[in-house]
């Protein structure tokens, strides 16, 4: 299974970023992998996106 730490960074923001992968993620919406926000109950998570494309292996 894929390895995700998630880290509420405010209220209502929880980021979800992939472990050991090929760049330092910011915790921010401006972070340079272009994270996703997806709308949840409370707020919204954003979903960061890796290197190695783990979040879409169902596709390759
Ligand atoms: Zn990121």
């Amino acid at each position: 299974m894929p390895d995700w730490l998630t880290k509420q960074t405010d209220a209502d923001t929880v980021h979800a970023v992939p472990l050991d992968d090929g760049i330092v993620h910011e915790f921010t919406p401006g972070c340079p992998c272009g994270p996703a926000p997806h709308a949840v109950p409370g707020g919204v998570v954003l979903a960061h996106a890796s290197l190695d494309g783990r979040e879409q292996q169902e596709t390759t």
